[in-house]
Order: C-alpha cells, then structure tokens, then sequence
C-alpha cells in the first residue's frame, strides 16, 4: 500500500519519503500472502454483498495498475487456473446457499464495466458446480460435500514484491528510509492541516506537506497517537503459511477449502505453490490498537508447522499428500491480518465476515488508509494519490 502510493505519488510530480520500520521494503503481509485478487467469492458468510461489491472494483483494476507500476506484464506472475472453491461439511454457509452466492458473485463481476481488465476473461456470469466424480478424483468426501469453479485467480505476491522494490529503488523522486519505526505524528499551527512532523525511533523527521498512514499492522497505533479514536473492534492476526517449490512440474489444483477457519492451496506455476491451514498457520492473535507479540518459530517448529498444515490439507486433496515427496524447497512465512471486526470464523456471526469497512480516512493533510486486502492495495493507492495529487 505504502510503496504504491509512493510510486504513484512520484509519477505525479511529487517527492516522497517512504518510511518503514523493516530493514527492507516489500517484506510484510504484501510479500507473503497468498495473492488472491478478490472478486468477493470467499465472502458467503456476507450475503448482503457488501463485501464483495466493496472489493470488486479493486480485484479488477489490479493487474492494469500494478503492470503500470512495474512496467512489466503481470501474466508470470498469475496463477494458471481459476480456483476450485470447496465446500466444508463444517462450512458456515451451507451448499445450496454458497452456490446461490457464488452464482451472484460471478454475475456482478461479470457485468461490471471494468470486468475485462481482470487477470483472466469471467466468462459465464454463473459459478459452475462440479458434478460428484470430479469432486470424487479430487477431495476426499468424507469432509467436502460440494465444489464450485469459479473465475478467481492469485498471483505470486513474492514475485510482485520484487519488481514493486525494483521500480522504487529505480524512482529518483523517493526517498527511502528503512529500520525507522514511526511512533507518533506531530500536527502544525493548523492541526492536521499541517505541516506534519512524524516521530520515529530515531527522533522527528519533517515537516511534511502530507503524511500517509499505510502502516497497516502499525496503522492503528498511530491514528490513536494522534488523537483519532480507535475503531470499536480491532483484530489484529499473524498468520504464517508454507511456501513450497517441488523439483518436476505439478497438476495441484487451486482450492480454497470454505467457508471457515479452514485452508488454501495455491499452485503459481506448477512448481511454486503455497500452502495454508488457519488454526495451524494462526501465530498470534490479538483485539488492542497494537498488535500483539508474535512468537518466534526456529527451523524445526516451523518444519513441524510445514508438517501439519500438509497433512491438514494433504487429508482433503490427495493431490496434496503426494506434495512432500515432490519438494526441493520450502519456507514458512507469513505477516500480519488486520480488520475491523471480532469473533471465530467458526461463528458465522464473526464480524471478520464481511470485508467492507475499509479504504481511506481524511483528516485535513493526514490521510489513514485501511489496506484491507492485497487485490485492493494498488487501486485504494491510486486514489490516496490522486486525493494529495
Ligand atoms: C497468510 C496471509 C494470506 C493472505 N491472503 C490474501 C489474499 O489471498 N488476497 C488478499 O487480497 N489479501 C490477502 N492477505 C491480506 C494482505 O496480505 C494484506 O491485506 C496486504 O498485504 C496489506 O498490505 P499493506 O501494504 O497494508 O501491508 P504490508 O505489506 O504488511 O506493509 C506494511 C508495512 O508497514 C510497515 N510498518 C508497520 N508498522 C510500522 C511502523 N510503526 N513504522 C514504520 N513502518 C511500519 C511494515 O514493516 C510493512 O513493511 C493475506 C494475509 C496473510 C497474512
């Protein structure tokens, strides 16, 4: 989100200081993740379409505006099939049910004016169910009762981030400044009309005609050091996944296991594929402005981790079991999911639910601006530069 904006802003004229607590940029939850470009599918416990209508916009303008980022086509980067969405028997949302949502997701998508600059063409504006042997070849049963293809795909967020560094350090009108943790925000005469001074870890950096809040796990904790009111509900998860390369080309197919506290598989190109169960893969878990401390994990926990959320998933789709014999590498890796909302995805009364509260808030010259989803990230950067442009 930050280095969007930065990239964006530059391009438009002005000079940019992009500052980030990390030693390098691109290493957080935008570095690894598991590169879904919502069409809003994965939201059927939000039946009220919100979500979905809130994050289409930004899942179809992701490939054109990141490509112009990057100068660079996207399609390496792109998943080579749409995903299979399958659904639990502890789903909170009950078959039939899904399938009418998905059925009305792939319709809005479909008909929306920009639907053709997705990362591949919708096609039919219906989900389409899978008969019972297809399901039979490819799930185990016993756990999935039905199974939709829908036109969703991911792209390989690590590659993205590379190429998203590359174009900063090639951008003469940013300024970098890494390891610089920002802990406060110091308004001028005109209060948020600026200047603004931030504070780091290392002293004040400014005056600034604008400051932009991308911090995203940090987000939260400066608006409330600057006087903003913290949101009533504030969920703060690190979730870490496993990131696999195999040694010979394999068919794993795309899935999402939904809807619930469950699983992803992701296959990029047939040899990097990412892997993820949510109870396993769920490291820290907090509700307060700031997140909570995240605990460590050496190479033999995070092996274990590897372990496990292979078998979790390896005991739905066989294609999965047949992975650690076919590994030349791996690595678990993760970052931070933060939302407005609480509760279990168990309870399909969870507030986590439904993805719509999010985008950009405006004081005067700060701008505080909610991610919420990677797909979304490029498009809500457009418009935090347009906004100060
Ligand atoms: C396992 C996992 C899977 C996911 N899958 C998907 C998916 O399939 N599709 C999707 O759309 N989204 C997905 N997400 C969510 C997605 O990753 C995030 O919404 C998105 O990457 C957030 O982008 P960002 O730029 O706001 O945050 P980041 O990329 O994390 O960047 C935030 C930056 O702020 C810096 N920072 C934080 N605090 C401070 C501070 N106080 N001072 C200075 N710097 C600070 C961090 O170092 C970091 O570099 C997933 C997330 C996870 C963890």
């Amino acid at each position: 989100m930050g280095v969007s904006t930065a990239l964006f802003l530059a391009r438009g004229g002005a000079r940019v200081t992009l500052v980030d607590a990390a030693p390098a940029i691109c290493a957080g939850a935008s570095r690894w993740n598991e590169g879904k470009i919502h069409l809003g599918h994965l939201y059927a416990a939000d039946p009220s379409l919100r979500t979905a209508q809130r994050l289409l916009p930004g899942g179809l303008a992701f490939r054109p505006l990141v490509e112009s980022l990057i100068g660079h086509s996207l399609a390496p980067a792109i998943s080579t099939s749409s995903d299979l969405y399958l659904v639990h028997r502890r789903s909170v949302v009950d078959a039939d049910t899904t399938g009418r949502y998905y059925d009305a997701v792939t319709a809005l998508a479909a008909s929306h004016p920009a639907a053709a600059r997705y990362l591949q063409p919708i096609g039919a504006a219906r989900a389409e169910r899978l008969d019972d042997r297809t399901l039979d070849a490819l799930t185990n049963r016993t756990e999935i009762v039905a199974g939709f293809r829908v036109p969703e795909r991911s792209v390989s967020t690590r590659w993205v981030a590379d190429r998203l560094a590359a174009a900063v350090a090639a951008e003469p009108r940013i300024d970098v400044r890494l390891s610089t943790r920002v802990t406060g925000l110091t308004t001028g005469p005109a209060g948020f009309d600026g200047p603004l001074t931030i504070v780091t870890a290392h002293g004040s950096e400014g005056p600034f005609d604008a400051v932009v809040n991308a911090l995203w796990e940090g987000r939260v904790a400066l608006d409330t050091a600057a006087g903003l009111a913290p949101p009533a509900a504030w969920s703060s998860r690190y979730r870490v996944a496993v990131f696999l390369e195999t040694a010979a080309p394999v068919t794993t197919p795309n899935a999402v296991i939904a809807t619930g506290p469950f699983g992803d598989v992701k296959n990029y190109d047939g040899r990097s594929l990412y892997l993820s169960w949510y109870d396993t893969g769920l490291l820290a878990d907090g509700s307060g402005p700031a997140p909570p401390a995240v605990p460590h994990l050496d190479d033999l926990a995070a092996s274990r981790l590897a372990d496990a959320v292979i078998a979790q998933l390896g005991g739905l789709l066989p294609e999965v079991a047949d992975l650690p014999s076919r590994t030349a590498s791996r690595q678990v890796a993760g970052g931070w999911v933060v939302a407005a909302g609480h509760g279990a995805l168990d309870d399909p009364a969870s507030t986590l639910h439904r993805r719509d509260r999010i985008g950009l808030t405006r004081h005067g010259r700060y701008l505080s601006v909610d991610t919420g989803k990677y797909s979304v990230a490029p498009w809500l950067a457009r418009a935090v530069a347009d906004a100060l442009l």
